[in-house]
């Protein structure tokens, strides 16, 4: 009997992506590629990734390489990735993999890792290992619950997602059923206008031809969370301006910034009457642009000239205040 594994193998034979991090016919025989590849690809696009992918693998080609390099280098190498928590992960994890002298090959290994939870651990040891694991992410829980029309609230479906899941995963070829089944999510069973015309499991799944297939999974929308604060440009007389390394802990912590706050900071200072909004996944930002001049001031931080800016990793968000203003 040609089982759907077999199906959506052939498929991906033929229709797989080419990516930079990704060999067909087993496991890639370098788990560091897949490391890196996954961390990289948490809360972010395969477009996205693969430039900053290519010139990170450039500059840390080896494990040891990224694990002896500085945490602001690091940085650098990440800069406009977002999420640079991930990154700080990234060099932990390698720091640990290099002190213990292998890659963990274990679930219960992998998990010991920072910043690697339950989808990254299951993906990392199908592409790196061949172990037979089975990935579960967006768009593997779409692609259930189509097949099988799980028309129920996503929340209350998950347990039949992932036993279904589960069976369908090929044992013989994990790591090309990770990736295929990644692939059908991205370029064929989509949120929005599934291909399903040249789906490999057109003849199998039961919402093929469903007008309402787009309504597949129910998902209950929660409003995000507004945030509004103020950020300060601060220049001295010299026309250096004052940025200081965020230490606190959270999303952005390790990277230089202009102070910012969701309180007003420096009551001299003067409204530009422009903004920059960004959105965090739980959350979005509006910050109100400040402007002040000033050579004395107590606060954490010091003057560089603007044309060194660059020289300090900075996040999304102050590319955009930088942009804006
Ligand atoms: S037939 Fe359509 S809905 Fe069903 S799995 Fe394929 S792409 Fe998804």
């Amino acid at each position: 009997m040609v089982t759907l594994a077999y199906k959506l193998l052939k498929w991906y034979d033929k229709n797989g992506r080419h990516l930079p991090w990704r060999i067909k016919g087993g496991a890639h025989p370098n788990p560091y590629v897949i490391l890196v590849s996954e961390f990289m690809l948490q809360q972010t696009t395969v477009k996205t990734v693969i430039p900053y992918f290519e010139k990170f693998m450039q500059r840390f080609p080896t494990i040891e390489d990224l694990a002896s390099a500085s945490q602001e280098e690091v940085y650098h190498y990440w800069q406009g990735l977002g999420y640079y928590t991930r990154a700080k992960s990234l060099h932990q994890t390698a720091q640990q993999i290099v002190s213990s002298a292998c890659f963990p090959k274990t679930r219960d290994e992998v998990l010991k890792l920072k910043g690697i939870g339950a989808y990254t651990a299951s993906s990392f040891l199908a592409l790196a290992f061949n172990l037979p694991e089975t990935v579960i992410d967006g768009n593997v829980m779409r692609i259930m619950a189509r097949l099988y029309a799980l028309t129920s609230p996503l929340d209350e479906i998950q347990d039949v997602i992932r036993e279904k899941a589960e069976n369908l995963t090929d044992t013989k070829c994990p790591a090309d059923y990770a990736s295929a089944i990644m692939d059908l999510g991205a370029t064929i069973c989509t949120p929005k206008k599934p291909k399903c015309s040249l789906c490999p499991w057109k003849n199998d799944c039961l919402s093929y031809g469903r007008q309402d297939i787009e309504n597949i999974p129910q998902r209950k929308k929660l409003p995000k969370k507004q945030k509004v604060g103020f950020v300060y440009l601060i220049n001295n007389s010299q026309g250096e301006i004052l940025i200081r390394l965020r230490t606190e802990k959270g999303l952005l912590s390790g990277l230089y910034e202009f102070p910012w706050a969701e309180e007003k900071l420096f009551k001299n200072a003067k409204d530009t009457g422009q903004q920059v909004v960004h959105i965090f996944t739980h959350f979005k930002l509006t910050l109100n642009i400040m402007v002040l001049q000033i050579d004395n001031i107590d606060c954490d931080g010091f003057f560089v000239p603007v044309c060194n800016l660059s020289n300090y990793p900075m996040s999304t968000l102050m590319k955009k205040v930088i942009k804006a203003f």
